[in-house]
């Protein structure tokens, strides 16, 4: 039995809206009207969508 991996493109399908990136070279540090926006993993950890920088809040 083999698992079959869908064609799509990755896109995140749980996304959340979090405090500010701590990367302080992230593109939310300039483009201050991009959504805060974080993916969770199954671990609970959350990454920023744009440099996928680990979110500690
Ligand atoms: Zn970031």
């Amino acid at each position: 039995m083999l698992e079959s991996e869908t064609d799509n493109p990755v896109i995140p399908e749980h996304t959340e809206v979090l405090g500010d990136c701590q990367n302080p070279h992230c593109i939310t540090q300039v483009e201050s009207s991009l959504p805060r926006l974080y993916t969770r993993n199954e671990k609970g950890v959350c990454r920023c969508v744009y440099c996928e920088h680990e979110y500690q809040g």
